[in-house]
């Protein structure tokens, strides 16, 4: 019989891959590794110094092209290279190393670096945290009004590390920096009170890191208190494609399937938010058997992800990306500029090459392609979308639009701002046509509370 992606038994694969992860203390062994540069070599020791590094089994295996390192796409998206640590930042570093200084030495010298690649970018950690019963809710995020984020506690890690993400504080084990928590009850009280929350959107991390066993103990509680007006449930993950036998093979893909069946029998709707960020992903057979596995318990998968130079800088890249998650059943959602965070100098792009190529990419999909939107900052006011060039009293300005509000009467309007080259993200952005753009007055009072 001819295997087909779409076989629904546990069957189809007699060997079980076993997952491994490689790091700073392990990824001398890889024998990819060993055929690389010295230099290559000692850069990526240095940078994972500061920045999270993590990979695994699977990416060095079946996702990166070594023939093309250090340029491959797949390589710069989970090994940290020399020029994501800015020169200064490096050397301090690499001294450090040379000199052989005491491990806690090393370990504050990184903190300190850490703390100026701004950290918590967007006014996370200060504006969004909710309280409930006077307690404040560290592993909550709650600020557009239809959408909580919950941090699981035990899901604040990643199969493996993206070399540009956001997330990164999370993983790095400055304890103050992280969001997490485990008392489900406190976020189900808080769902109670806020009749205006349609959807919860589990993130980290990645929540799907989790053994289902854990994920049931969250998940369970949250069907039983039968909030009325919550209707979706969400999973922000990039699983799929770093380890995509948690579906497939693990000895538990079985009953987190199983899982989101329960869910949409129990009458919400299931959303997972697949994090792709190249072609080669979306085309790996396991990945595609993943996610149609995903797809015949009755959820939705919805992808999304940054756009980044280096990895993805590319029309053609996004628009057979979009067209391959499409014929996949997917449902292209996000296309996001790179937070001003981490390694942002190495992997930003100006607002206006990020617009042409969204532009170059779409024009190129049906409309089954278009449900994307983009590019996106999600920036302290909200999710901005980049419209593109327009004229405003002759000049040549850029068309904004606010796509997300942290005041929903924000949503869907459209402002300007002059022209920019270079801007690669909100902050730099200047009004058009007024001193202030339209919602900083009151954006003010809120973040001065
Ligand atoms: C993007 C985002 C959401 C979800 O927004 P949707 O547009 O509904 O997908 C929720 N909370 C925060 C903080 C976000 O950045
Ligand atoms: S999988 Fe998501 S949370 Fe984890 S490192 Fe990548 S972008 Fe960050």
């Amino acid at each position: 019989m001819q295997e087909s992606t779409l076989q629904p038994t546990i069957h189809w694969q007699t060997q079980t891959p076993v997952y491994r992860a490689y790091g700073l203390h392990n990824f001398k062994k890889l024998p990819q590794i060993q055929k690389l540069d010295n230099q290559l070599i000692r850069d990526i020791e240095v940078v994972a110094h500061v920045l999270p590094f993590k990979t695994n089994s699977f990416v060095v295996n079946e996702l990166i092209d070594w023939s093309r390192v250090p340029d491959d796409p797949l390589f710069i998206l989970n090994f940290p290279i020399r020029d994501m640590l800015l020169p200064h930042h490096y050397e301090r570093i690499a001294q450090a190393l040379n000199q052989n200084l005491p491990k806690t030495q090393i370990r504050e010298l990184a903190n300190e670096i850490r703390k100026e690649l701004n950290p918590h970018p967007a006014g996370q950690m200060q504006y969004n945290v909710p309280t409930y019963k006077g307690v404040r809710l560290h592993g909550v995020q709650h600020k557009y009004f239809e959408t909580v984020l919950f941090f699981p506690s035990q899901g604040q890690t990643c199969h493996a590390y993206c070399s540009f993400c956001f997330r990164w504080p999370q993983f790095v084990g400055i304890e103050e920096l992280k969001f997490a928590m485990r008392e489900v009850d406190l976020l189900i009280g808080y769902l109670q009170e806020h009749p205006e929350v349609t959807d919860l959107l589990f993130t980290g991390g990645d929540p799907l890191i989790m053994r289902t066993k854990i994920l049931r103990t969250y998940v369970e509680p949250i069907l039983k208190a039968k909030i009325p007006h919550l209707r979706t449930i969400r999973f922000g993950t990039k699983a799929p494609i770093y380890w995509p036998y948690r579906f497939l093979t693990d000895p538990d893909a079985d009953d987190l399937l199983r899982l989101f069946e329960e869910i949409i029998r129990a009458g919400y709707h299931v959303a997972i938010m697949a994090h792709f960020n190249h072609i080669r992903e979306v085309e790996h057979p396991d990945i595609q058997k993943a996610i149609a596995r995903i797809r015949q318990t009755g959820a939705e998968v919805r992808t999304q992800s940054p756009i980044l130079r280096h990895i993805n800088d590319s029309a053609d890249v996004w628009a057979a990306m979009w067209r391959e998650q499409v014929r996949q059943g997917m449902i292209p959602y996000y296309m996001f500029v790179a937070r001003d965070t981490g390694a942002h100098h190495f992997f930003a792009l100006p607002l206006i090459q990020a617009w042409e190529i969204f532009r170059n990419a779409y024009k190129r999909v049906s409309g089954l392609g278009r449900t994307v939107r983009g590019p996106s900052m999600s920036a302290t006011p909200g999710k901005v979308e980049v419209l593109g060039p327009a004229t405003l009293n002759g000049q040549k300005v850029l068309a904004l639009r606010m796509i997300q509000g942290r005041n929903p009467d924000w949503v869907y309007r459209v402002f300007f701002a002059k022209w920019d080259e270079q801007a690669t993200w909100l902050d730099e952005l200047q009004p058009a046509d007024n001193d202030r753009f339209f919602f900083e007055e009151e954006l003010e009072k809120w973040v001065r509370h």
